[in-house]
């Protein structure tokens, strides 16, 4: 009986054996086909990934295009060596520069509040999402030397820049219109910068657009954006700085410009909706009703335009 009892334990503990092999293999093959399958799958949506970043290709080449386009359409049209010898450029900071930051903030803006324009020709709305038409014409004339404003806003600048000199805070013009020819220059310029610093040629186009707006996406193509900055602070630097709102010229002209029909265009709290940093220097006629409306609300253009669609 002890013998039998052991054997059935032994025969017992062989069939215990024998179910641990079987479901500990089976649970392998299962773990394999899993892995399989999983494999299987990344093999075949890998194309799909392709195509995305094919399509992202496509998008720069043909902004690229674009740029070219424009540029023989202003060579042919302007006289822009005069633009570049004589508009003073500094070479950082000076056009919109938008930072890692604020172009990642740029997937949460709504389509809508970045798509907003209005049919006002003192409200034009022109940022990254918002090229300027090939199509678009302005009268244009002279302010001083060069610089050359919109013939309906230009009043408005001159009487702004009198009556800032009258005050005590007598203003220098950096920039006022640019072709898109020019703002070409200025953004491959950047573009090479960034491929001589070891860049591919589609990071360089990422970079550069940070600092420089691309042809055709720079508010300065619709005469009614002005860069000027104080004689005072024009005489202690070159380039466009942030440092430019500590002087007094800047507090003139944030306490007065509305009045004149001008904005702030590219306010400190407001990076993340505008997608270009804080430049003090840069104002853009509205016409006083918005100008008011916008300061005294704490806006920046985009927010104004959502409210009014
Ligand atoms: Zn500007």
């Amino acid at each position: 009986m002890p013998n039998r009892a052991s054997q059935r334990k032994k025969q017992q503990a062989i069939y215990r054996r024998r179910r641990i092999v079987v479901f500990g293999g089976g649970f392998l093959a299962l773990i394999l086909i899993i892995t399989l399958a999983v494999a299987a799958w990344k093999w075949i949506s890998k194309p799909i990934g392709e195509s995305g970043s094919s399509q992202e290709n496509s998008q720069s080449s043909s902004q690229e295009t674009l740029s070219g386009e424009s540029s023989s359409a202003d060579s042919s049209s302007e006289d822009t060596s005069s633009d570049s010898s004589s508009e003073q450029e500094p070479s950082s900071q000076e056009e919109p520069s938008s930072s890692e930051p604020s172009s990642s903030k740029t997937q949460s803006t709504s389509p809508s509040q970045a798509n907003a324009q209005s049919s006002d020709w003192k409200l034009i709305l022109v940022n990254a999402k918002n090229p300027l038409p090939e199509s678009f014409k302005v009268d244009l004339v002279t302010i001083s030397g060069q610089y050359k404003f919109d013939s309906r806003a230009a009043d408005a600048l001159r009487q702004m820049l009198a009556d800032a000199k009258a005050a005590g805070q007598p203003m220098v013009l950096r920039s006022t219109y640019r072709t898109r020819a020019r703002s070409e220059e200025l953004y491959n310029n950047k573009v090479q910068e960034y491929i001589n610093s070891g860049y591919s040629k589609e990071n360089a186009k990422v970079e550069a657009a940070k600092w420089i707006a691309p042809p055709g996406t720079s508010e300065h193509h619709t005469g009614l954006a002005v860069d000027l900055v104080s004689e005072e602070y024009n005489a202690d630097n070159w380039d466009l700085l942030h440092e430019f709102e500590n002087y007094k010229g800047f507090t003139w002209l944030k306490e007065n410009c509305t009045k004149y029909g001008f904005i702030l265009r590219y306010p400190k709290d407001k990076q993340n909706v505008t997608n270009i940093t804080y430049e003090p220097w840069h104002y853009r006629y509205v016409g006083k009703e918005a100008a008011e409306y916008i300061t005294s609300h704490g806006l920046c253009l985009e927010e104004y335009l959502e409210q009014i669609s």
